[in-house]
């Protein structure tokens, strides 16, 4: 019996690296593709979390997040944990003469805050955050102003737009969730393809929702989102994270499916503020036991008893 089980732990070690292994190839491959960002000799360049405490941290959030402001303490703390993981793992580089604390720290809790429910939060494709001003030029197409986008390993943002976004938190519109929702796209559907199974899944059972209401928009039916939504499906999926958070009552109400489904896929209730994650994770340590437990259940009491 001892041998099967040796036999049976290495097999499985055996499928863990493989599995790990082919993803972090893939995550190479396309990262090796990416144009890295030119840093000119003004820009204000923030590696990591470098600098800044957890107090500080923490002060700038019940400061200027309402949604970390809402969360009861042990989500908090949890908030304050990843935020940390997310930041030590980025490059900021700020395009401006001025820095402050608040930039890294707030871009990168509206990534928290998309990814709260889900257990893989650290959208490791994306290197580099950088952070504009104001609007600025897209390097990709002549004389279009952006106020955030999404190109090669990079997220852009314009911090007078990002800063609009959450000033106001019930009016639809939020720069900073719009671009990580498009991060969070590419970072599980494209990269991790094959690997985020339950992503991919609960996103394309969101998807046949959102082409109906996608319709119904732009057959004028109805008007919840804005007409840059109308654009393609995927401004749609960005503009319906944005509703998700900021007006979920609205899009519950016209559009019931879609707010199911966004529910389902990032496993959270944004009408929960206090407790929004649907249904907790399981940290791997935990999932690890679990599995093993299983393993020599079945080994004590299954079929392989020999
Ligand atoms: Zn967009």
């Amino acid at each position: 019996m001892w041998d099967l089980a040796f036999f049976i732990t290495v097999l499985a070690l055996f499928q863990v690296m493989s599995y790990y292994g082919q993803k972090t190839k893939r995550h190479r491959a396309y990262s090796n593709a990416c144009i890295p960002p030119t840093v000119e000799e003004t820009d204000i360049v923030f590696k990591g979390s470098d600098g800044i405490t957890e107090e500080q941290i923490r002060k700038i959030l019940v400061k200027r997040f309402p949604y970390y402001r809402s969360l009861q303490e042990n989500l908090q703390q949890t908030f304050l944990k990843r935020l940390r993981s997310f930041m030590s793992e980025k490059t900021f580089i700020i395009k401006d003469d001025e820095g402050f604390k608040e930039m890294p720290v707030l871009v990168s809790a509206a990534a928290i805050q998309l990814t709260f429910g889900l257990s893989q939060y650290r959208l490791p494709f994306y290197k580099y955050i950088r952070i504009h001003p104001e609007e600025y030029f897209a390097e990709h197409a002549f004389f279009t102003v952006l106020a955030g986008n999404v190109q090669g390993n990079i997220i852009t943002v314009a911090w007078n737009q990002f800063l609009k976004g959450y000033s106001d938190f019930a009016d639809g519109s939020n720069v900073g969730l719009h671009e990580m929702s498009h991060a969070l796209y590419i970072q599980k559907m494209v990269i991790e393809e094959g690997y985020a199974k339950d992503f991919c899944r609960n996103y394309n059972q969101l998807l046949d929702y959102s082409k109906l209401a996608y319709k119904t928009e732009i057959d004028g039916q109805k008007n919840l989102y804005s007409e840059y939504a109308d654009s393609n499906l995927q401004e749609f999926w960005a503009e319906s994270v944005e509703l998700f958070f900021e007006k979920p009552a609205q899009l519950k109400q016209q559009y019931p499916e879609v707010f199911k489904a966004m529910k389902l896929l990032l496993n959270q209730d944004p009408e929960q503020t206090v407790n929004p994650v649907s249904e907790v994770n399981m940290p791997w340590q935990e999932k690890l036991k679990k599995l093993s437990g299983f393993v020599w259940m079945k080994l004590l009491n299954g079929p392989y008893q020999i």
